[in-house]
């Protein structure tokens, strides 16, 4: 493949109501994820695009042609990235962001230590000396509805079996604001492949639910790298990312090795904003659980310092944002926000404890 990079946007509205796998619990309930995980679209156009390409052979296996194969390796294993969709489009909150504890609606005292001096935060709320108590913020920014069905379960003998009920949540098509967005980054001729995709099914039970429609445009904004004046670059999970260190163990940020090789120089962790998370899923041909992936989860936020270097060469770090970082990238890990982000607090007049966070 020798076609140039580029990235399109993806709108995906749904049409029907979607489960999107989450952990396997215990309890009766099958919950959703409130996104569309990275992994979750490149299965979902995969699968479309098989349907479009491939003939089903009657064991129910797609049959493909040679460069049919290639064209498909090349679409889905290795070579085009597939980011997490976000319902209005709207990213999960840095975990550096902190706000008042009990805050409702008013986001207004709300700052990011990334562009704090030492990128420490205070006990209390610096803005105004209101000093309420403050805590880290996470999760989404904007979340679609979701609907619970409970059902009985139904034993052996085809009748309900008394007393024991599940209930299934799942993303509701008629609620609220359930176009999502993301992004989708490789060579330009396999994006074009993709484009022409416009129908996909998401989530677990194919066959009844989880249409969606799916769009690609041009991408307006191209990426701009979040560098404090320092010299040190703020890097943003959109997307959980697997970070391991020389011997494979799980790291809770990118490793310097996989940081200085990228940007062309000596990088360090000066400070991460990060939080563990489990990944699983139900595998939909089986119908089992897939293995839990040990994450670090989207909204992770990390200072990276080029030491004595002064400063980062804008060029590599524009294509480490393209690129990402970890693990398993092309399976939708590792995405990171691409261009730099800032909470909107409301500043009174000569509070020095809270800079403007323009660059
Ligand atoms: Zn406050």
């Amino acid at each position: 493949m020798t076609s140039a990079r580029a990235a399109k946007a993806v709108m995906l509205k749904l049409a029907e109501p979607a489960q999107l796998a989450t952990l396997a619990t215990s309890d009766q309930l099958n919950r959703t994820e409130t996104y569309v995980p990275g992994w979750v679209v490149r299965g979902a156009l995969a699968n479309a695009w098989l349907t479009q390409h491939a003939v089903r052979t009657r064991t129910g296996r797609f049959d493909l042609e040679p460069d049919q194969r290639k064209q498909f390796v090349s679409l889905f294993e290795g070579n085009v990235r597939f980011s997490p969709l976000y319902a209005g489009g709207q990213l999960p909150v840095p975990l550096s962001v902190f706000g008042h504890k009990h805050e409702d609606a008013d986001l207004s005292h709300r700052f990011d230590a990334a562009h704090e001096d030492d990128f420490t935060h205070p006990e209390v709320c610096p803005v105004d000396q209101c000093r309420q108590r403050i805590e880290g913020k996470r999760g989404l920014a904007a979340t679609p509805s979701v609907v619970t069905r409970s059902s009985v379960v139904v034993g052996q003998d085809g009748t309900a079996v008394k007393g024991l009920l599940f209930s299934r949540a799942s993303l509701d098509p008629r609620g609220g604001d359930t176009t999502f967005t993301g992004v989708i980054e490789g060579p330009s001729d396999l994006l074009g492949v993709l484009t022409s995709l416009s129908h996909v099914r998401i989530g677990g039970r194919r066959t009844a639910q989880g249409g969606a429609a799916v769009n690609f445009e041009e991408l307006t904004q191209t990426p701009e790298p979040d560098v404090l004046k320092n010299g040190t670059l703020l890097l943003r999970l959109v997307a959980p990312a697997i970070f391991v260190d020389d011997q494979g163990r799980s790291l809770p940020h990118p490793s310097e090795a996989e940081l200085s090789r990228v940007l062309g120089q000596q990088a360090t962790v000066a400070k991460a904003w990060s939080r563990w998370e489990r990944i699983g899923g139900w595998h939909v041909a089986s119908g089992l659980p897939k293995h839990t992936e040990l994450a670090v989860c989207a909204g992770s936020t990390f200072a990276i310092s080029p030491g004595g270097h002064g400063s980062f060469d804008r060029d590599k770090v524009i294509s480490l944002l393209g690129r990402g970082l970890g693990l398993r990238r092309h399976e939708g890990f590792g995405h990171l926000r691409q261009s730099p982000f800032a909470v909107k607090t409301q500043l009174s007049e000569g509070n020095s404890m809270l800079k403007e966070t323009t660059l």
